[in-house]
């Protein structure tokens, strides 16, 4: 059964918008209902239905931004090889549904420039084809890389991520391909022919792992070759599969999209393990992690560091007046304001309950309680519109500032707490700061 997890990536963030509507082409009711709901309600994409060709032409007229269509093939206005024809020359990309099992159109079908043809009376059709869909839909975020000597081998591999959405980066040898990698944090998928001169594709997967780990890049490795220890050569060399040449179409998908999957299954246990549910910001043993990295570099090239821990004031009496629900709300939009108060080089977090950590290198005294006196002003400004109510917070702040020279990170966060413990004491909605001095 495919996977299905929600995969929050840094990429999805900053990926510009894409067309999104599903064109369902269908007769039969039943059917196309059941899909029209599956996959506005798992995928949350925008779902036409037509049930003639007419009907889909003004539907693709009428509306801008679709990303792909699910076709039956008998429809009353349309025989089955107009139906293709009219969706493949629009340049749609173009799923078949088909409610027979007919060897022959699949073939036809296939030979076309259409993704799949899928049977739609069998069990778990309706899951796969929102699986299907929100693979075409990731794939456009997703660069692939295939690194081939032969021109038209290349160029087949590359028709065929491209025809399945993904952005495709061509390279003709090893050397090319390494590049390629280095230059491209988006390549997540690499298909490496084995036969190339200068470096074969073994010898390229080796390197590629040098480069990007397991997590980061899956690697498909190609030969038309029969040697029995190629594939064995390929997997410990660090490929997560192989495809023998010549590979059909279908061949071809399912690899591609088993490890593509496993990719974002890995991405989205990690998110797990490094994020905060709630927010969405890192917790507390991610900030942990990072900061004890950084904190060395810091203390290297001799910069000043700054930790300051933050606290909701009075959450409890939030939770009191708005309900739980009104809290979480109230947590959400605070960790929305440090990410977007937070430069590119601070590191922060979502530490526990009402609680969030920041790390801020290399500012001077001046300079951090400013940044710092900003952020409380930004948190006092929150509104958060509950039915009817609006709720306000303020938060007091603790920040310990000194040479990291020397400095645990245990020690900077524990002066943090006890200046945040002073905030609290001083009357709250207020940023306090160890003073130089104040150290022994
Ligand atoms: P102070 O100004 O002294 O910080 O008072 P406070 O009420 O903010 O502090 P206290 O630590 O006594 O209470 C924190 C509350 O935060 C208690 C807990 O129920 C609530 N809380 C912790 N995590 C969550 C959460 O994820 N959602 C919601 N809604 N509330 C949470
Ligand atoms: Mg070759
Ligand atoms: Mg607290
Ligand atoms: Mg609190």
């Amino acid at each position: 059964m495919p996977v299905m997890l929600q995969a929050v990536t840094e990429d999805d963030e900053v990926a510009p918008a894409l067309p999104q509507r599903v064109l369902l082409v269908e007769n039969s009711r039943t059917f196309t209902n059941m899909l029209r709901e599956a996959i506005e309600q798992r995928l949350e994409l925008p779902v036409s239905v037509a049930s003639s060709l007419a009907e889909a032409a003004e539907l693709l007229d009428r509306e801008q931004g679709w990303f792909l269509v699910l076709t039956g093939l008998v429809l009353a206005d349309g025989a089955r090889d107009q139906v293709l024809d009219f969706f493949v020359s629009r340049g749609l990309p173009t799923v078949v549904v088909s409610g027979v099992y007919d060897e022959d159109l699949r073939k036809r079908a296939l030979q076309q420039q259409v993704i799949d043809y899928v049977l739609k009376n069998t069990p778990g059709s309706i899951d796969y084809l929102v699986w299907l869909v929100q693979r075409m839909d990731r794939n456009r975020r997703i660069s692939a890389l295939v690194v081939d000597d032969s021109p038209s081998a290349r160029a087949h591999a590359s028709a065929l991520l491209s025809l399945y959405g993904y952005k495709v980066i061509q390279a003709a040898d090893g050397h090319a391909g390494l590049k390629a990698v280095e230059a491209n944090p988006s390549i997540r998928l690499a298909v490496v022919d084995q036969e190339m001169p200068g470096m074969e594709g073994v010898e390229f997967t080796r390197r590629l792992r040098a480069i990007r780990s397991r997590d980061k890049v899956a690697v498909i490795g190609i030969s038309g070759n029969n040697d029995a220890s190629l594939i064995p050569r390929f997997l410990k060399n660090g490929a997560n599969d192989f495809l023998r040449k010549p590979y059909s179409r279908e061949e071809f998908f399912c690899r591609v999209s088993q490890n593509v999957d496993q990719l974002e299954l890995i991405g989205t246990l990690q998110d797990l393990a490094t994020r905060d549910f709630l927010t969405g910001l890192p917790n507390r043993r991610s900030f942990l992690e990072h900061s004890q990295r950084l904190l060395p570099q810091l203390q290297a090239k001799g910069q000043r560091v700054a930790v300051a821990m933050i606290d909701i004031d009075h959450f409890k009496h939030i939770n009191d007046t708005y309900g739980h629900e009104g809290g979480d709300q109230a947590l959400r939009a605070v960790a929305a304001v440090v990410n977007t108060h937070a430069r590119p080089q601070d590191l922060y977090a979502r530490f526990g309950g009402e609680e969030f950590c920041l790390m801020v290198p290399d500012m001077d005294e001046a300079e951090v309680d400013h940044y710092f006196e900003r952020l409380r002003r930004a948190i006092a400004g929150i509104s958060v519109e509950l039915d009817g109510q609006t709720l306000r917070m303020t938060a007091s702040i603790g920040v310990s500032y000194l040479p990291a020279q020397g400095d645990s990170l245990h020690h900077l966060i524990t002066e943090a707490d006890r200046q945040l413990y002073l905030a609290k004491a001083g009357g709250r909605n207020q940023v306090k700061r160890l003073e130089d001095q104040q150290v022994a």
